[in-house]
């Protein structure tokens, strides 16, 4: 027997060669559980040893032998089985490995292996790691052993071996379509695709592409799983349908298992109501992701006062539609996790009244024309920054005033200048943040701080 039906049908890798590509989170725990679980572990990461993080580093000292700063082929091609991390583009080493059917899956198909509690994905373009954080929030506070993560957070590997992945467990694994294309048999037992707009074209050869990648959530899925998807959302419904989970909905539509009515979400099936007065998120986007996480929460046992409390207390998560400072009747909101146009369309669709738009950043080879529509409706002025002002001044045109700015002091300040009593302050880029900030955490923290400074 050949070691892929082996670790396919048994899950076992004692005395397998596991090569682990990539040693970011993700694949420093993959090295580290096939090395618990017996494997012969070898990691390899195009960057030199000093690049990577101390836990890289220490891998020595659990057996796992280390490739840095390049890779050698030899070892692809040797492998009983290849876990890949969802950042590493495609190499030539990979390649030959697949052409010897070397079999490769990501670290998500690993653990997955490994977990015997239920599970929940959740994939789409935005909101994903909102809805997995109130969704987690609800099963832990159903008192649920649950393990959050994924793509946000903690690698699923993690959870191997806590209670979240022995049976009672549950694990709410947020993915993405890089993990999910490097999946064959991951089957939640409730998988959450909560849209798909435009995203990561500079990865992807088209967007049909890319929602195939997401819709591989639903592949391994069987007829007693459910498939759950924004109602009315003709993409993630015919996604969803293609497989043979049942599909159930949530939003506008009559059909909805759970709907807003009047000022509440109501959970029709379960007969749960949940005032939207209590909702201490912000935006009509968040709205539609509570709606997913009462359904899912609902679906993996949680009662109406768990899922309640939550919905009443959690307040969001950092650089997602938070208020920063309200000045001189102006106020100033991060969002700068709005790398993608249709996080930003949401972001401006969310602020009651006009706003002067602070966005630019790193292309990501998507159209702007979404946000054109949404700024001509909603922005007083736009402030441009970064690599892509050309190409967003360029669409945004005449939809409202635009103006450049050379860096965050520069732009807040333009900002201040251009809003009027009563305006909002959107910090919403619509792009990446790489060239010129770390990440968006970064960006999002420099305007956070630009703004106390100027405006405080
Ligand atoms: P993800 O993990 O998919 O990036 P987040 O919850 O971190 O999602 O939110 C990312 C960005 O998308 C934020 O700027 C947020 O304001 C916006 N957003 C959140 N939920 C939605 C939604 N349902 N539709 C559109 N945009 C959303």
């Amino acid at each position: 027997m050949t070691l892929l039906s082996s670790f396919v049908s048994t899950s076992q890798l004692k005395g397998a060669r596991v090569l682990v590509v990539g040693l970011g989170k993700s694949g420093i725990s993959a090295a580290e559980l096939s090395a618990r679980e017996g494997a012969v572990v070898t990691a390899t990461d195009r960057r030199e040893l000093g690049a990577l993080a101390d836990e890289a580093r220490s891998l020595c000292e659990k057996g796992v032998t280390l490739e840095v700063g390049g890779h050698v082929e030899a070892s692809f091609v040797s492998a009983d089985l290849i876990v890949l991390s969802p950042g590493v583009p495609p190499i030539p080493e990979i390649a030959a490995a697949e052409k010897r059917g070397v079999p490769i899956v990501g670290e998500l198909e690993l653990a997955a292996r490994f977990c015997r509690g239920r599970i929940v994905a959740i994939t789409g373009t935005n909101g994903k790691s909102t809805v997995t954080t109130l969704l987690g929030r609800m099963l832990e506070a159903q008192g649920i052993a649950t393990f959050s993560g994924g793509n946000l957070g903690a690698p699923l590997c993690l959870a191997v071996g806590t209670p979240a992945a022995e049976p009672g467990g549950a694990l709410v694994v947020e993915v993405s379509s890089f993990q999910l294309e490097r999946t064959a048999r991951f089957r939640p037992e409730v998988a959450l695709l909560l849209n798909v707009t435009e995203d990561h074209l500079d990865r992807y050869p088209s967007f049909a592409a890319y929602a195939a990648a997401k819709a591989r959530v639903f592949l391994a899925q069987r007829s007693d799983d459910h498939a759950v998807v924004p109602a009315g959302d003709v993409v993630c419904e015919s996604l969803a349908r293609a497989g043979r989970a049942r599909v159930a909905t949530y939003g506008a539509s009559g059909a909805a298992e759970v709907a807003v009515e009047g000022d509440e979400i109501v959970d029709r099936r379960a007969g749960a109501r949940y005032p939207l007065s209590a909702l201490q998120l912000r935006g009509a986007h968040n709205v539609t992701n509570a709606m997913a996480s009462v359904l899912a929460a609902r679906l993996m046992g949680a009662e109406p006062a768990a899922i309640g409390q939550v919905l009443s207390t959690f307040t969001g998560l950092p650089h997602r539609m938070q208020l920063v400072a309200c000045r001189e009747e102006v106020s100033y909101w991060d969002d700068s996790k709005a790398t993608n146009v249709g996080a930003a369309v949401k972001a401006l669709e969310g602020i009651c009244g006009r706003a002067v738009l602070i966005a630019g950043g790193r292309d990501k080879g998507g159209d702007y024309g979404p946000l054109r529509d949404q700024v001509e409706r909603k922005a007083r002025a736009v402030v441009l920054i970064g690599e892509a002002a050309d190409k967003m001044a360029e669409v945004l045109r005449g939809a409202a005033e635009v103006v450049r700015a050379t860096d965050m002091r520069d732009a807040v300040r333009r900002a201040r200048s251009l809003a009027m009593p009563g305006d909002a302050v959107l910090l919403a880029p619509a792009c990446s943040s790489y060239d010129m900030f770390e990440d968006y955490v970064e960006r999002g923290n420099v305007f956070r701080s630009v703004v106390l400074e100027e405006v405080a």
